[in-house]
């Protein structure tokens, strides 16, 4: 047990840092184009902002989340998504007294207590952006770009967008009913979960898995056709952005999200070469969320979160990473012990002067260090051999083509510079 790490969880070992930093750096980069600023929040949290923020009757809160109570006796949850932080941060620091756009990403580690699968960790990791005090559709077709830009900047083509608007406090109601009239006759043939969902939130049947039940749910009436004139404003402005920014989309009225404080627009995007987990993003407007956890500041929202692990599955499965180089540039060979302090005084200045050096910690045959040389990819390698150090010398010689020179040691740090 000591030595397997929990269930759930992954070391992210030194050969994979280097996929992981580029899938970081492309995301921040793409964040700062857009005008979007890092936020950094805690990885855990009072419980009750999850409860809040996520909502208690969520699979999420009610079986998912990693709470214990701390020494101190609060109740203490390790965050199973970024976005209620996001918002208790919003709404602690005051930058809702700006009123200007509030925009905001993070990364990090997220922690669920699911059933561990392929490309579902228990400790795993999003990329989401929060934008916070904007109410119209612009801001939902900057964010959603911004996801379909970075997926397609780390070579990610074929991606479905898939869009809907699941409408407001005013226009659900009538939509609710409807749905119930529609199902009422058929409560009987739904499956148990469904039958539970038909009082108390009627619009999760429409997300039911059970084939039945979704084939059913084609035929229901759509959220669309009940939209107050505001909801159906923002939906079309919102097309009409996407369309201008010349994004593909389909509208999906099954794509929904049951709370109350999701409003408005909502949607995902799939990579389908992955199969059964084909979503790499999802989000939504939340213009109820920031009253939700405040008490009283009722302000816009809208955000979405990247799976990241699954964008890494996609990149390995299509081989979209690039090679990445772990090269180093000098590898200091030096078999003899009485060189030693000559050699590692070198290889230091060499650092200093920011070349990436190795050498033998262990004094080891010429050969075995040559063999070190080329696993470390070295450019070039640094010989302090016997004959050469009579005359003052190293020899130098280029790992890529094998040639090789003398070069008086005092000469050594120049001939690096002038690389
Ligand atoms: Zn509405
Ligand atoms: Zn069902």
């Amino acid at each position: 047990m000591l030595t397997t790490a929990p269930r759930g969880t992954k070391d992210i070992m030194p050969s994979d840092v280097s996929a992981w930093r580029y899938l970081e750096e492309t995301m921040r980069r793409i964040c700062a184009q857009y005008g979007y600023k890092e936020i950094r929040t805690p990885v855990f949290e009072h419980t009750e902002l999850f409860q809040r923020g996520i909502g208690d009757t969520t699979d999420v809160v009610e079986k998912e989340m990693y709470t214990f109570t701390d020494r101190g006796n609060r109740s203490i949850t390790l965050r199973p998504e970024n976005t209620a932080s996001a918002v208790r941060a919003y709404v602690e620091h005051k930058l809702s007294k700006d009123d200007a756009a509030v925009k905001l990403y993070y990364m990090g580690p997220m922690f669920r207590y699911d059933r561990p699968q392929a490309g579902r960790l228990r400790e795993f990791h999003q990329f989401g952006v929060e934008a916070l005090g904007v109410t119209g559709p612009n801001v939902d077709a900057e964010i959603i770009l911004l996801a379909v830009q970075v997926l397609q900047s780390l070579g990610l083509q074929d991606l479905k967008l898939k869009i809907n608007s699941v409408g407001c406090p005013k226009c659900r109601p009538l939509h609710r009913e409807k749905l119930q009239a529609f199902f009422r006759p058929h409560l009987e043939e739904l499956c148990h979960d469904c039958q539970g969902r038909f009082e108390r939130n009627p619009l999760r049947l429409l997300d039911c898995k059970n084939p039945h039940d979704h084939e059913l749910g084609m035929g229901a009436p759509s959220l669309e056709e009940c939209l107050c004139d505001e909801c159906k404003a923002h939906f079309a402005g919102l097309k009409e952005l996407l369309t201008a920014a010349g994004v593909d989309y389909e509208v999906d009225h099954n794509l929904v999200r049951g709370l109350d404080y999701y409003t408005k627009t909502a949607f995902e995007i799939q990579y389908a070469p992955l199969g059964a987990q084909s979503a790499v993003c999802g989000g939504g407007r939340y213009d109820g969320l920031v009253k939700e956890i405040s008490g009283d500041e009722d302000r816009p929202g809208i955000g979405f979160a990247m799976g990241m692990e699954r964008v890494l599955l996609a990149l390995e499965k299509q081989q979209l990473l690039p090679a990445f180089d772990e090269g180093i540039d000098v590898y200091v060979v030096c078999p003899k012990k009485e060189r030693f302090t000559l050699a590692f005084k070198m290889a230091i200045e060499l650092r200093r002067a920011g070349l990436k050096v190795e050498y033998d910690f262990n004094g080891r045959s010429m050969k075995a260090q040559m063999k070190q040389a080329n696993k470390f990819q070295a450019k070039y390698v640094l010989i302090f051999g016997e004959d050469e150090a009579a005359r003052g010398n190293v020899t130098v010689r280029n790992m890529a083509d094998s040639q090789q020179q003398e070069i008086a040691v005092n000469d050594i740090i120049k001939f690096f510079q002038d690389k």
